[in-house]
This record gives C-alpha cells, sequence and structure tokens, in this order.
C-alpha cells in the first residue's frame, strides 16, 4: 500500500493546504457520512484490538480548532475583536495567552505538524495510493492519546475540507498507523467542515477532536481585504456554534475543553501587509491561543511567552497523556489543575534578566524568575518615569518565565525609539534593567 518511500526535499516547499483543489470527493454523492481515506484505517482499526470504550486516563474531551493564517492584529490583537465577537466572548469564560508564538517556520506545512507533535518536527515524503503525500517523524498527540489511553479511532477524529493527500501522522515504532486518528476530509469551505464536525459530535462522540480552517489563509493569499476579514468572520461564527453545540450536548456538557490557535499568522504591514507570510516578521509569528472549558481557567488574560510546541503538550495534560517525544513545556498558567508545574516547596530565586534580542525592533523577550514571595508585577516605564505598559501586575507566579514586549504602550500605540526601564517587582524585592527600543 505504501508503495514508495521518497527521500526528503533538498529545500523545504512552502506550501499550503488551501493551494489544493477545491473539489468535494466523492463527487456529489456526500450525505454527511464520513469519507475515511482508503480502506487502511479500517483494516488498522480493526486490527488495532482497543476497544471501543478503552480505559481513560482523564474524564474530559478535548475540542481544537485551527484557524489557518489569521493575523493577530485582526483577531485578539485588536482591541475592539471586530472580526471576533463569538471568540471573544468565549474568552471571559476562558484562558486567552496573549503572547503565543510560532518560533520556527511559517508556514502551514511545517507548523501544523508541530502543533501535533509538540515539537518541530522534519517531515518525509512518501506515496500512498499514487498521491504523494508527508508524513511526520516524531508521534503525534493522535498517537499519544490512543495508545496511552487506549481510544478507538472513531474516539479521535481529525476533520478538514478535502485535500487530495493528507498530511500524516507518524511511523514511529513505538506509535505509528495503528494510533493515527480517522480522517473527515469532505467539502471546500470552512462551513462544510462545520457541518461535518457536527455531524461525527452527534454520531461518536470523539474524546478528541482535531478541526482544521483553512478558509483565512485562503482569502488572505487573494490579497482582497474584505474576503480576508469576512473569512476571520465566518471561522469565529463557526467556533462559536462548535462551543455553542458542546455546552448543549449532554456528552459534552461540563466536560469539553476547547483549544483554538492559528499555524502563523500573516506578515505585518512593514514587511509585505497580510496577503503573505512566511518570514521571520511579528506578523507572521504572533498567533492566537484561546481555550476553556473545565480544566481551563476562566477570564484569564496571560503574556507569559509560549510557542506553537507548547500547545500539543498542554493538550496532552488536558488528555492526561504523556507526549514523552515533544520539546514544549505545558502552558500550566492557564490549567486549573496542574500536575507537573513548579514544586513549590522549591525556592527559586528572585531574577530579572536582560531582555533579548536588545537594542530590539518590533518584539523583545524579558526573561525573569519569581520566588514564593507573593504577585509579581513587571511594568516598562520611560526615561520621564511615566508607566509605559504594564505587561504583568498581581499575578501569582513561581518559577522562570519569559514575557514579551512588543513596543507598544498600554493603549496599544506604537512608542518612539529610545531607552526605557523595565521594573519586576514581587514582595520587598525590586530590580530594575535598561532596554533600547529602535523603531
Ligand atoms: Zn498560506
Ligand atoms: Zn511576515
Amino acid at each position: 500500500m505504501f508503495t514508495k518511500i521518497l527521500e526528503p526535499p533538498e529545500k523545504i516547499r512552502a506550501t499550503c493546504v488551501q493551494h489544493a483543489p477545491n473539489r468535494r470527493y466523492p463527487p456529489d454523492s456526500y450525505r454527511g457520512g464520513f469519507f475515511r481515506i482508503g480502506m487502511l484505517w479500517f483494516l488498522w482499526t480493526a486490527l488495532s484490538g482497543y476497544s471501543f470504550l478503552g480505559a481513560q486516563t482523564a474524564s474530559n474531551n478535548l475540542l481544537v480548532v485551527i484557524i489557518d493564517g489569521a493575523r493577530y492584529s485582526e483577531t485578539f490583537g485588536d482591541p475592539n475583536r471586530t472580526y471576533i465577537p463569538n471568540m471573544n466572548s468565549i474568552a471571559r469564560n476562558g484562558s486567552l495567552v496573549n503572547t503565543f508564538y510560532n518560533d520556527s517556520l511559517t508556514y502551514t506545512s511545517r507548523a501544523i505538524p508541530a502543533l501535533w507533535c509538540g515539537s518541530w518536527t522534519t517531515v518525509q515524503d512518501t506515496i500512498i495510493n499514487g498521491q504523494s503525500t508527508q508524513y511526520t517523524r516524531k508521534p503525534t498527540l493522535f498517537e499519544y492519546f490512543r495508545k496511552q489511553a487506549s481510544i478507538s479511532a472513531d474516539s479521535c477524529v481529525y476533520i478538514l475540507k478535502y485535500v487530495p493527500s493528507l498530511w500524516l501522522p507518524s511511523f514511529h515504532p513505538d506509535y505509528g498507523p495503528d494510533f493515527w486518528p480517522s480522517f473527515v476530509s469532505e467539502g471546500s469551505e470552512d462551513q462544510d467542515v462545520l457541518q461535518n464536525t457536527l455531524d461525527v459530535m452527534n454520531a461518536t462522540h470523539p474524546r478528541l477532536l482535531w478541526v482544521y480552517f483553512a478558509g483565512v489563509d485562503h482569502a488572505g493569499h487573494s490579497g482582497d481585504w474584505a474576503a480576508y476579514t469576512q473569512a476571520i468572520q465566518v471561522a469565529d461564527s463557526c467556533v462559536g456554534v462548535l462551543w455553542d453545540a458542546l455546552q448543549q450536548d449532554s456528552v459534552y456538557a461540563g466536560r469539553t475543553n476547547l483549544m483554538v490557535t492559528n499555524d502563523h499568522g500573516r506578515h505585518d504591514d512593514q514587511h509585505g501587509g497580510f496577503s503573505g507570510h512566511g518570514d521571520d516578521c511579528d506578523g507572521c509569528r504572533h498567533i492566537m491561543l484561546l481555550a476553556a472549558g473545565p480544566d481551563i481557567r476562566s477570564n484569564l488574560v496571560t503574556g507569559t511567552y509560549r510557542r506553537t510546541p507548547d500547545f500539543a503538550v498542554t493538550a496532552s495534560q488536558i488528555l492526561g497523556i504523556t507526549p514523552e517525544y515533544a520539546t514544549g513545556n505545558p502552558i500550566q498558567e492557564i490549567l486549573t489543575q496542574s500536575t507537573t508545574g513548579p514544586d513549590p516547596t522549591q525556592p527559586v530565586a528572585f531574577h530579572l534578566g536582560q531582555n533579548y534580542p536588545n537594542p530590539f525592533n518590533g518584539m523583545t523577550r524579558i526573561p525573569v524568575s519569581a520566588g514564593n514571595q507573593g504577585p509579581v508585577s513587571l511594568v516598562i516605564y520611560n526615561l520621564r518615569g511615566e508607566r509605559v505598559k504594564t505587561l504583568v501586575e498581581n499575578t501569582l507566579s513561581t518559577g522562570r518565565q519569559t514575557f514579551v514586549w512588543d513596543g507598544r504602550d498600554d493603549h496599544h500605540l506604537t512608542v518612539s525609539s529610545g531607552l526605557y526601564f523595565y521594573v519586576f517587582t514581587q514582595g520587598n524585592h525590586r530590580s530594575v534593567r535598561k532596554l533600547v527600543l529602535l523603531q
């Protein structure tokens, strides 16, 4: 069935899923059923020997939504949240990480696998059923979950529009195809993906659902601002419908978490604007992370620097599994229960590190270590001693963390070039350092 394994390409190709032709499969015959690629999955599912009602290590479910290529300035970076009223409302019931970053490759074909794997991973080319496709070299969240929690493929489902060749999870010897999710790859628009997700939820109530919306990136590449912002509103509506469906479903209500993120953003206006992406600019890197549900703290906005590989590690913690090949860290600050957080009996020295890069343009990171002496604050001041930006205030925090400053003040306006002070305070401890902003 896997007729040919190709060597990895010389150069990483920057491709996006939406560049695949938009067509339905099977044409016209779709009646809301599931299309699973080939008989392979049925076979593997049948042979895997894991019962449908497998043991569960954690009781709560997880719905993941990936919105391809929405720039932060049009989602939670917009103080008015103009295009995302539904997600803005969900955020009040949950946690928002406003410093979540794609820290490596800002295009879909590498960022999505990194979101699955909890690690940046190389991919391997292969031919499946005559179609060239790619699989990840590291195990994925799906594989960890199905193996460790004895979950059937019916209870671990990946839903996206029709694509001619799916990117695949790993062939890792410890995991691999026995533990892949079932795929529903149908339709062409985000609305089709939404309907298929609702159908799957009603039919089998998967414990882990991974939903991919491609419409925003597709519209962004068209260069049509109205189409791009409309697509964000559509994706936002889809998230709102899914959230409401979770609350109204007797199996899911009160037992299901939602996590919404992006693979990458889009160029900021200084680096080519919204029609493209894929470089080192802040617009491409800054992505959203919204989470809500029984395992997520409510009404929380955090400014702790977090990055793409942290996503699947956090999802794993919610699902009660251990992603042993992942490199990310769990985003403990958004979780109601932490099992691997800092040991509170272990004293941690209070320390304020030098920001990097420094001088900076766009974005800089400030490393801190907090002890056990209570709430912390981290504030930027100008040379006149005026408070410019409050990065953290009255947040209980322990251990080493990194905070991000994007050169904007508390009113979301870009501040002028020059020397600034940043002050880190906890209890009787206070430390001050200088940084230089070059706009
Ligand atoms: Zn793209
Ligand atoms: Zn860019």
